[in-house]
């Protein structure tokens, strides 16, 4: 949820300052009503959501699976060794939903080689990222444009989470 600081307003009415994801100020609104839209967003009754097999639930329970399984097949940031709070990397972008659960297109990474190092990582200087892939991982580099065709690519993801959790990363 957004992060949300309250007021008071000169008549003493609560007020609370809406800041988006990066805590920059967007709106201020009144207590009640924001409160009010946060009930009505009340979530889905968690059996409606597994009988949906695209609901996020299945989503998250196959994504979660996938970055299990790719963290234990590298065991480490295969840019810089480290072993912990590592993190499963998409090389293409995970919306690409054909190649999501595509065990090619995905590497372990530390939090550092993935998202925050301007020099080397993965999303802030792709340039960078992809030129030590050419030169230490030459066959991933030369099969992550190609990829296509994993049995997963268009079912459900309860389809992906039960194919990758019945035969893990195939
Ligand atoms: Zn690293």
């Amino acid at each position: 949820m957004k992060r949300r600081t309250t007021h008071r307003s000169k008549s003493s009415k609560k007020l609370v300052a809406v800041r988006d994801e990066a805590g920059r100020f967007v709106d201020i609104q009144a207590y009640e009503k924001e409160h009010r839209k946060d009930l009505k967003k009340k979530r889905t009754p968690l059996q409606k959501r597994k009988d949906n097999p695209n609901s996020k639930y299945w989503r998250t329970k196959a994504d979660n699976l996938f970055s299990k399984l790719i963290r234990e097949r590298d065991g480490e940031c295969l840019r810089c060794g480290r072993t912990d709070h590592l993190q499963c990397a998409h090389i293409q972008a995970r919306e690409n939903r054909y190649i999501r659960f595509h065990p090619k297109n995905a590497i372990t990474l530390c939090p550092s080689c993935h998202k925050w190092n301007y020099e080397k990582s993965l999303h802030k200087n792709p340039a960078a990222f992809f030129t030590w892939l050419r030169e230490f991982h030459p066959e991933i580099a030369d099969s992550i444009g190609k990829l296509s065709g994993h049995p997963t690519a268009s079912g459900s993801y309860r389809e992906a989470y039960y194919y990758m959790e019945g035969g893990g990363l195939k």
